[in-house]
């Protein structure tokens, strides 16, 4: 027997409707080039999402097409995103500080038609426009100005936002389709390979978002004013952008100044409450705080991911009176599978114990399904049996767009490449990427835990511990790390600060004090390259 309950597809579309008539007063801000601040609201943005559907169909988009953007995160880039899955076609938001030959690969995978980029972005499209012909019909210019400087190939036009904005009605509404339908594409940024495409839903989408205002997740509510820090190219901001509408909290979108004096004096100008972000940016923010003594006036909550969120940094920022949650996934998994909430039995935990468990990755959320796997089957929840992870789940990808060879099996486990411990109430702790793990005398070593020790130390910024072929173990750990301003650690007493911390087998033989780390295109530290320059 069928449930008598309405059947209606879960439509992204719906998420900004609900916003524009709920909460039509709700702010969103965006930050110029120049740092001043376009305000505007989410009936605003429910009309110029319209209009610009209205844009799109002048440009022969149709249902199904790829419409790439290569933006960072502003009001603009929030109407595209709507707008192009709301008419059916699929948002690939392209990363524009991936390698030119990566970007012009995307564009031509894809197939995209047309591209809507920043001023800051156009010399990356005319540098790619020439492997495009064929395809690329339309180039928009984000911005005030009519359209910038940029010569295209022949059978390209170059268009200004606003110009084609200010062409059109408005008189349009969305339509409802399958919930099924593709409505973006982010291909991930993979350091070794092509990058892959992942291609949304709009089911995927509007579950993933719901997902995020869980009490135990991002909690948004309409009180809220939440910054995106990550950008609108990583893995769709993290969902914060379909998160918020739904809460009716409002949007802060810092655009192109990520520098921690920028994003400071925006979090308090703004009186943002919530802010997410990757841990470089924790970092460079604290070290601000550091130096200048400046304070966070209105931050609440960090949600923080990409990369592991050492403890010493949790540590910090909750001395503020600022809660820390660490949360994984990737591109893969929209990207939430995991969020850092405590349980009841954290009430018994003390300082240390409470901020370990805090370090950890966090737990399922509902709607996904994770374990790890080793050599004799799923690794006990023992906190300590490693594994290789796998998630399943309503958002998580089942395969890569136009790979069919990348199907999942029917169990639908996805591989993440990551390795983990689960414990015994289903914390998940990541040790590794399964490229980055350094094997030593045949024991493996943690590359993360070397390095939340290393930045738990006063004199360190950042750290990296990579594998170094070593004749007698196989594998030796080296740590690279980056001083804080005014600092000299000496390698010794780094080697020193590890005693005790753990068993001295796994403490780094070789320290190799650094300027900086080089950082990929997501932020997060390229260890293939360090591998490449340190091996020998
Ligand atoms: P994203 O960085 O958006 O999560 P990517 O697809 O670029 O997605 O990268 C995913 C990888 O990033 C994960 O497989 C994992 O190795 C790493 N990662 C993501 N979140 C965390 C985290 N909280 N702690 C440690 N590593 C993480």
């Amino acid at each position: 027997m069928q449930g008598l309950m309405q059947r209606r597809d879960l439509m992204i579309s719906s998420l900004l409707d609900h916003a524009a008539r709920h909460h039509g007063n709700a702010e969103i801000v965006s930050r110029r080039d120049d740092g001043t601040r376009a305000r505007s609201t989410y009936a605003q943005l429910s009309r110029r999402a319209r209009r610009l559907a209205q844009v799109l169909h002048g440009l022969g988009v149709r249902p199904g097409d790829r419409v790439a953007t290569l933006a960072m995160n502003s009001d603009r880039h929030l109407e595209l995103y709507y707008a192009i899955a709301g008419i059916g076609a699929v948002c690939n938001t392209i990363n524009p500080r991936l390698a030119q030959d990566d970007i012009a690969y995307i564009a031509s995978h894809a197939e995209i038609g047309v591209i809507f980029a920043d001023p800051d972005f156009l010399p990356i499209v005319q540098a790619v426009a020439g492997t495009l012909t064929g395809l690329l019909r339309h180039v928009v210019t984000l911005s005030d100005e009519a359209a910038a400087d940029c010569t295209l190939p022949g059978g390209m036009v170059l268009h200004g936002y606003e110009t084609l904005m200010q062409g059109v009605s408005g008189a349009f509404d969305f339509p409802s389709f399958d919930e099924n339908t593709a409505s973006a594409l982010c291909y991930t940024s993979g350091t070794t390979g092509r990058p892959k495409g992942v291609l949304y839903s709009h089911r995927s989408t509007v579950l993933h978002a719901m997902m995020m205002n869980f009490a135990d997740t991002a909690a948004l509510r309409a009180v809220d004013r939440v910054m995106p820090i990550v950008p609108m190219f990583h893995a769709q901001a993290w969902g914060l952008a379909f998160a918020a509408p739904i809460a009716g909290a409002a949007l802060v979108l810092p655009g192109r100044h990520l520098d921690p004096v920028s994003l400071l004096d925006l979090l308090n100008r703004e009186r943002v409450t919530v802010a997410a972000g990757v841990p470089t940016v924790w970092l460079g923010l604290l070290d601000h705080q550091r130096r200048t003594g400046a304070r966070l006036d209105t931050l609440q909550r960090i949600m923080s991911g990409g990369s592991a969120f050492p403890r010493a940094l949790i540590a910090e920022y909750e001395a503020q009176g600022i809660a820390c949650s660490h949360a994984w996934g990737m591109t893969e998994s929209s990207p939430v599978a995991t969020y850092n909430a405590p349980k009841p039995g954290n009430a018994e935990l003390d300082g240390e114990a409470l901020l370990d468990r805090k370090a950890t990755q966090g737990r399922a959320v509902f709607g996904i399904d994770v374990r790890a796997e080793n050599d004799s089957g799923e690794a006990p929840w023992d906190g300590k049996t490693p594994g290789n992870l796998v998630f399943r789940g309503h958002w998580v990808a089942g395969g890569y767009y136009r790979e069919p060879e990348t199907a999942v099996g029917p169990e639908g486990w996805f591989p993440t490449g990551d390795v983990g411990v689960i414990d015994s109430e289903g914390y998940v702790l990541l040790t590794d990427r399964t490229k980055d793990l350094i094997k030593s005398g045949g024991e493996w070593i943690s590359s993360i835990a070397l390095e939340n020790i290393a930045v738990g130390h006063p004199d360190i910024a950042e750290a990296a511990a990579i594998a170094v072929p070593d004749a007698r173990w196989g594998e030796r750990p080296l740590l690279l790390l980056v001083p804080r301003e005014g600092c000299s650690p000496a390698p010794e007493a780094v080697r020193a600060f590890f005693r005790g911390k753990l068993p001295s087998w796994s403490i780094p033989d070789r320290v190799v004090v650094v300027d900086s780390l080089p950082h990929g295109a997501t932020g997060k530290i390229l260890k293939t390259e360090l591998r490449r320059i340190y091996a020998a």
